[in-house]
């Protein structure tokens, strides 16, 4: 088949791939002039299945309100503009009730699982180096969040994930570098999850879709996909080109493509900030950094190490501007990283971002037919799209091929959102 995909971030780039290992002829569409130009740019990289969790949670609107006028608070509102999020709040309320949540939850975790597998083949099989890293720790600085993640560890043992509750004493030991006046109640290890860098994998995998006959389309926005049994593609300079299935995989930017095929998807954009720096070379023993991924669970900061950079991200900001940084979320992401690791980084060196988090009010994605003939969606992977993105491209390469999906995709199909 010919296949159109539109959107060359880390879920367009992976359903490129697999749809031209499959055999597919591939023809990939991207605004920006290179893959993974917006919310695949600098995120925090963690790949953990083990703690993949939907962002409509029991407790997170009680969360929210009290969080809101704090400063330093994970979870803010960008000005005026979260007005126009009020129809996505109420339905992302509605799915924080415990067994939508519940069942969520599995879902995700069941694609997150298949999606690290997945990952570790086409590492293992392409020979891939994408600063990638082994371990993630989630610091629990107080009493009060080790119960608070009482829920989330019944789910570990349930599932059989590998993990372990530990002391600050052992945590320490896992994570030299972590600042060792820092109080630390416990945290939790999962060795095998991980992090690498999402940007890097995906100028990797570009390159094998490209051996494997993929043609990329860059600084070339769609303008319309017309449905069909040959369903057309209309650039922004007019050009129109026929396929056998177009791919929609636009993220937060999906939402004009959607309104022409007459899709009113709610997907909103939650922002996030990171900030990435390289790492200072002390004349010691000691090791600098972290080693591998680290959540702060109170700030919901997560700090990883990819090369010799640091990055720590965070942050999600319903109905920002993605121009617009404010300063209090990134004043945020620099304590958490001193709590943690003081002086590690070279601050006058950091990179600051914000990118937009592709979310669909009940934080899982989109996979599967659009409802338009010939149109596809891959899209709405939240706050989880690195951790998520090998396993949905493959399920739905083998949709599009006519194959059954290696996974139960049916809590995933768009007829949950009507
Ligand atoms: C601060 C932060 C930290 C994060 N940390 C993690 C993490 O640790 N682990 C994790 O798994 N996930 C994380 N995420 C989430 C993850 O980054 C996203 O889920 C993922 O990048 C979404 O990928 P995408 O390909 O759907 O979107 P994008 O990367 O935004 O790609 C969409 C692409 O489509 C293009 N496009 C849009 N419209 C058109 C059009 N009409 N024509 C042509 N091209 C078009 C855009 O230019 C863009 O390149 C984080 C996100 C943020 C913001």
């Amino acid at each position: 088949m010919k296949v159109a995909v539109v959107g060359a971030g880390i879920i367009g780039v992976t359903t490129a791939y697999e749809l031209a290992a499959l055999g597919h002829e591939v023809m990939a569409y991207e605004r920006a002039g290179v893959v993974a130009a917006q919310a695949s740019f600098a995120n925090a990289g963690a790949v953990v299945p083990g703690y993949v969790a939907p962002w409509a949670a029991p407790g997170m609107p009680w969360g929210l309100l009290q969080q809101i006028v704090r400063r330093d608070a994970p979870v803010r509102l960008g000005g005026a503009g979260a007005l126009v999020e009020l129809p996505w709040m109420w339905r992302w309320w509605r799915a924080c009730r415990p067994r939508v949540y519940a069942a969520n939850r599995r879902a995700l975790q069941d694609l997150a699982q298949f999606s690290r597998d997945r990952l570790l083949e086409l590492t293992r099989t392409l020979h891939l180096e994408y600063e990638q890293r082994p371990g993630f720790v989630v610091l629990l600085r107080r009493e009060r969040d080790l119960k608070s993640a009482r829920a989330g560890l019944a789910v570990l043992r349930e599932r059989g994930v590998p993990h372990e509750v530990v002391d600050g004493a052992r945590c320490r030991q896992i994570e030299p570098g972590l600042n060792p006046e820092m109080p630390l109640h416990a945290a939790i290890h999962l060795p095998q999850d991980g992090v690498g860098n999402c940007r890097h994998f995906a100028h990797l995998l570009k390159a094998e879709a490209q051996k494997l006959g993929t043609r990329f389309r860059f600084d070339t926005p769609v303008a319309a996909v017309t449905p069909g049994t040959r369903p057309t593609l209309t650039t922004q300079r007019g050009a129109c080109e026929a396929f056998d299935a177009v791919v929609v995989c636009a993220g937060a930017q999906a939402h004009d493509l959607l309104h022409g095929l007459g899709l009113r998807l709610p997907l909103a954009a939650i922002h996030g900030y990171s900030v990435t720096a390289p790492l200072r070379h002390f004349d010691s023993l000691v090791p600098v950094g972290p080693h591998a991924a680290l959540i702060d669970e109170r700030y919901q900061v997560t700090i990883s190490r990819l090369g010799q950079r640091v990055r720590v991200s965070g942050c999600a900001e319903i109905g920002g501007r993605l121009d617009h940084q404010a300063a209090a979320p990134l004043r945020a992401l620099y304590r958490v990283l001193d709590d943690w690791f003081p002086g590690v980084a070279l601050a006058r060196e950091a990179q600051h971002w914000k990118g937009a988090r592709p979310m669909l009010p009940d934080g899982t994605p989109v996979l599967g037919e659009s409802g338009a003939p010939g149109v596809w969606l891959n899209l709405g992977h939240g706050a989880n799209g690195w951790a998520l993105a090998c396993g949905s491209a493959r399920a739905l390469a083998e949709r599009i091929s006519g194959r059954t999906a290696p996974i139960d995709l049916s809590r995933l199909t768009l007829a949950r959102l009507r």
